[in-house]
């Protein structure tokens, strides 16, 4: 009895050790920046996309923020000029593996690297300049992708914040969300690959200066 709760215990920190970036077990991530200031940063997975992106990147131009934008490789072909466009308007960009497979937590060693290069030369073919700042696709970790990391020197960049904002809840629901959870430094997941990304973005920003928050960019 007591071995099978010792074992269930064990399965289940297994569990939230892969499937929780801020576990820090595996990956040493920066899932809140420290700061007592009322800043907050905004990041989006899984771009660029060709009709979300240019409207996303509209709205923060408006409102004079800027964001990280952490890019799948294989997206890049055909978007280069995107990710121009994000370098060219102050916005930091990342690496979100090339491949985004659902099985890329379970690649080996020399595949996992290799996918990880692919984007990070992507964006550097694209932007003129290296990117270090790394979030694993579903931010899972793991030892693998912990070897990887510190292989490749790259700064591994979790979230404080988590909107759910691909699970088709509303904007205003996720802004009530985010309104719950400021906090100093709070680092924001959104995607800019949905038709709502845009318009979901403008309450966000809305939401976090209501509260006195101003949204601030990542450093390299
Ligand atoms: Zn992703």
């Amino acid at each position: 009895m007591i071995i099978a709760l010792a074992a269930a215990a064990i399965l289940a920190f297994l569990f939230y050790a892969s499937y929780s970036i801020k576990s820090q077990v595996y990956v040493k991530a920066l899932c809140r920046v420290k700061t007592a200031e009322k800043v907050v940063y905004l990041t989006f997975d899984d771009g660029p996309d060709a009709e979300q992106t240019p409207q996303v990147l509209d709205v923060l131009k408006r409102n004079n923020a800027k964001a990280t934008f952490f890019c799948i490789g294989s997206r890049i072909a055909g978007n280069e000029a995107l990710l121009k466009r994000m370098a060219d308007e102050g916005h930091q960009i990342g690496i979100h593996s090339f491949s985004h497979a659902n099985g890329f937590p379970l690649f080996g060693r020399g595949r996992m690297l290799a996918d990880i290069r692919r984007c990070q030369q992507a964006i550097e073919q694209a932007t003129g300049s290296t990117t270090t700042l790394f979030r694993p696709p579903f931010g899972v970790t793991n030892p693998t992708i912990g070897k990887a990391v510190k292989n490749l020197n790259l700064k591994t960049i979790g979230w404080t914040i988590r909107t759910y904002d691909t699970n088709g809840a509303n904007n205003a629901k996720i802004a009530r969300r985010i309104s719950r959870q400021l906090r100093p430094g709070a680092i924001i997941l959104l995607h800019d690959r949905l038709p709502q990304s845009a318009e979901r973005l403008q309450m966000v920003i809305e939401a976090v200066k209501v509260a006195g928050y101003e949204v601030g960019r990542l450093e390299n």
